[in-house]
């Protein structure tokens, strides 16, 4: 992936003047509900059809996809709207039967990126494809499994190359059905600024009333496009009822984002922001340098605990530091989940400082 310039090149000969658009239902469950659909977002933004022919269930006995008749499907829909179409494939006999009925994108799911077995079976089957794949980010939240599957794709000869950012699965309870951690999504661009990055606001939410929100924060990350699950009738849809959204409502969705722009050219807005930048480099080092003071007085800690031959946690003291720092926080305008996150993270360090000290 030396050149990731030429992985951008499918995205950019379509020319849109709008964020990439796939959507359609979560699987598709009859032809009649396929093609109905597709009629529905025929002369809107979309520019490709979505529907999952076989649907990886978590847990056996619910609604499992239709099977190869769905690809003859999508053949109709393409035949009747025009539209380009996408599926999931998760095997060797998937890719087969796509290629077969001539899908236009296949993407790799989410619980198939974690196997590099499966990815390498997929990209084997793929070998020198000029059809579109897009990498879903693995169940888990590591950044070296979804790149991983991305390498073994580009070393298949697959140009036209992308990701999907769909969220990561947690233990912890949260609003998310599964949750963004967009800085790994940031991370990946950062390293790959070529590759086309599409969100899937659908399955991190898994509510259909916060994927405007999550659409918004993606294009405000420059994402390259969205994916979102699409149904004429959601609440009766056979899997992933709840996040769905009729076509009526994808098109609101797309007529309010606010689509930005990479960056402008204009002087005044460049001065202005140099000038900002030049204020968050100040504070970023005013940071760091009162981290290191903080730690500083932390191992001054530790030495009077290594003396007295007292341990390092001392959770009572922990806990009403948090308590407080979270008000100091609200009051400030900052997150309870970001004072969280961040005074877990000094504590580590402050204990890996007095471990050190107490174990000298
Ligand atoms: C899907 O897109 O319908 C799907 C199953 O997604 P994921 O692999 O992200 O769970
Ligand atoms: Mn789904």
């Amino acid at each position: 992936m030396e050149n990731s310039k030429e992985l951008r090149n499918w995205l950019d000969e379509m020319a849109l003047s709008h964020p990439l658009v796939i959507a359609g239902p979560c699987s598709a469950e009859t032809e009649g509900q396929v093609l109905k659909i597709a009629h529905e977002l025929k002369d809107t933004d979309v520019n490709y059809f979505r529907a999952g022919i076989w649907k990886p269930r978590t847990r056996p006995g619910n609604f499992e996809g239709v099977g190869a008749i769905g690809l003859k499907w999508l053949q109709n829909v393409k035949k009747e709207t025009g539209l380009k179409t996408a599926t999931e494939v998760a095997n060797k006999a998937h890719v087969d039967l796509a290629l077969e009925h001539d899908i236009d994108l296949l993407w790799i799911g989410a619980r198939s990126t974690v196997s590099p077995f499966i990815v390498q079976e997929i990209a084997e089957a793929l070998e020198g494809t000029d059809k579109v794949v897009l990498v879903k980010n693995p169940v888990n939240p590591d950044l070296s499994l979804w790149l991983g599957a991305v390498e073994r794709l580009y070393k298949s000869n697959i140009k036209n190359l992308g990701v999907i950012h769909r969220g990561f699965s947690s233990y912890e309870k949260s609003k998310y059905r599964n949750i963004p951690e967009w800085q790994l999504a940031i991370e990946l661009q950062t390293k790959f600024p070529d590759l086309p990055l599409i969100n899937d606001p659908s399955h991190i939410t898994g509510k259909r009333d916060m994927i405007f929100d999550v659409s918004q924060t993606a294009l405000d990350l420059n994402f390259d496009g969205l994916m979102i699950e699409t149904h004429c009738d959601p609440e009766k849809a056979w899997s992933d009822a709840a996040q769905q959204v009729t076509p009526k409502k994808l098109v609101q969705i797309m007529e309010d984002l606010k689509i930005r722009k990479e960056t402008d050219e204009e002087a005044g807005y460049k001065k202005d922001l140099s000038n900002l930048r030049a204020q968050i480099d100040i504070i970023d080092n005013q940071l760091i340098d009162i981290l290191g003071k903080r730690m500083k007085v932390s191992d001054g800690i530790g030495e009077l605990k290594k003396q007295k031959n007292v341990a390092v946690l001392q959770t009572t003291r922990w806990n009403s530091i948090l308590g407080k720092m979270i008000l100091e926080g609200e009051a400030k305008g900052l997150s309870e989940e970001f004072v969280l996150k961040m005074f877990k993270a000094i504590h580590q360090e402050s204990i890996n400082h007095q471990e050190k000290i107490l174990n000298s």
